[in-house]
């Protein structure tokens, strides 16, 4: 299969296209690098069957070539990171619509192909009170539109309305996925990611800053077993125009105890600090309390079971942090 990945030197998008490669498929990828990074594609440059462009998805002439020339498109270029959208929140929806509406109306007219869209948890928006766990038919809570977070969980809901009006009227066939705080090595701390920033402030003895009191959870997932899910909707015919979260709820923790687990592997004498949503990223930030996936839809579609523990994630991206250092 000819696949071509939007986002592919991204930290997922490089780990996709590394697993669809040793699968025997044929990888184009296609990035800008406003958070991907050549490195991430280092190893899979002059591998046959990789190619790579450095450029934009907004690049529409590129674009169409790409599209016409594969046989499904794994669209996961957009803007990420909860401190990257406060930090670019113009470009953010500009290229997270605009760019979605590229690829899915080349998609369409070059042969109806394939599209599996990344999308987000943070789709769902605020938690509830006594609600952890979200299904894909879930209601959408938000905040005000002032509160540049929210933007970002709706540029990817209207990616994803786009993709099912794509789907319903064009009979496009597109896959949506929902990732959930994926994690693992090459992913970097610089956009906001909890995991790699408590790594590095560990390994380099700084100290640990928790936003908030800390007691707020996650379900961390790592990312070959999100890489998986992928791969496992994208061969699944009834999958079609279906949404999916992709996570693990087993991987569940608070950020202090994610906080402490790392201080404990790592070895480090790093003190660890509390610090305020407003100071960390802007004026009437709201968090989720709690976030966790359903994954019973994606477990009816496939046979898949999230393999890695926490644990075994966390030390590879420590090891991973540690060798760049
Ligand atoms: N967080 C933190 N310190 C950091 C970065 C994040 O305490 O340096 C917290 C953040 O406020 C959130 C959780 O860790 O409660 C997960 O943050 P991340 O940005 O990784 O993912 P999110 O779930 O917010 O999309």
């Amino acid at each position: 299969m000819k696949c071509l990945i939007t986002g592919g030197a991204g930290f997922i998008g490089s780990h996709l296209a590394e697993a669809l490669l040793k699968k025997g498929h044929s990888v184009t990828i296609i990035d800008n690098l406003s958070t991907g990074r050549l490195e991430n594609i280092e190893h899979l440059k002059g591998k046959d069957n990789f190619t790579y462009y450095i450029d934009t998805i907004m690049n529409k002439t590129l674009m169409t070539e790409l599209v016409e020339k594969c046989d499904i498109v794994y669209h996961l270029a957009a803007a990420v990171g909860v401190k990257y959208i406060i930090d670019h929140p113009l470009e953010s929806i500009l290229t997270n619509v605009g760019g979605t509406e590229i690829v899915l109306s080349l998609a369409h007219e070059y042969g109806n192909k394939k599209v599996l869209l990344a999308s987000t948890s943070e789709v769902y928006g605020k938690d509830r009170p006594g609600k952890r766990i979200f299904h894909e038919e879930d209601d959408r809570v938000l905040g005000p539109t002032s509160i540049v977070r929210w933007s970002y969980s709706c540029t990817k809901a209207i990616d994803e309305f786009l993709s099912i009006a794509y789907f319903k009227e064009k009979n496009l066939p597109v896959i949506i996925v929902r990732f959930f705080n994926t994690c693992g090595e090459k992913q970097t701390g610089r956009y906001g990611m909890v995991v790699p920033r408590f790594a590095k402030q560990a390994i380099a003895g700084e100290p640990i800053t928790i936003y908030g009191d800390g007691k707020q959870t996650r379900c961390f997932t790592d990312v070959s077993d999100s890489v998986r899910a992928v791969m496992m909707l994208a061969e699944e015919p009834t999958a079609v125009g279906e949404v999916f979260n992709i996570g693990n709820p087993h991987n569940k923790v608070t950020i202090n105890a994610l906080a402490k687990k790392i201080k404990k592997m790592t070895g480090s004498k790093s003190a660890i600090r509390h610090i305020s949503y407003e100071k960390a990223y802007e004026k009437g930030f709201e968090d989720m309390r709690h976030r966790e996936p359903d994954i019973s839809k994606l477990q009816k579609f496939t046979d898949f079971e999230p393999a890695v523990t926490i644990d075994e994630m966390l030390a590879k991206v420590a090891k991973d942090i540690k060798r760049k250092k």
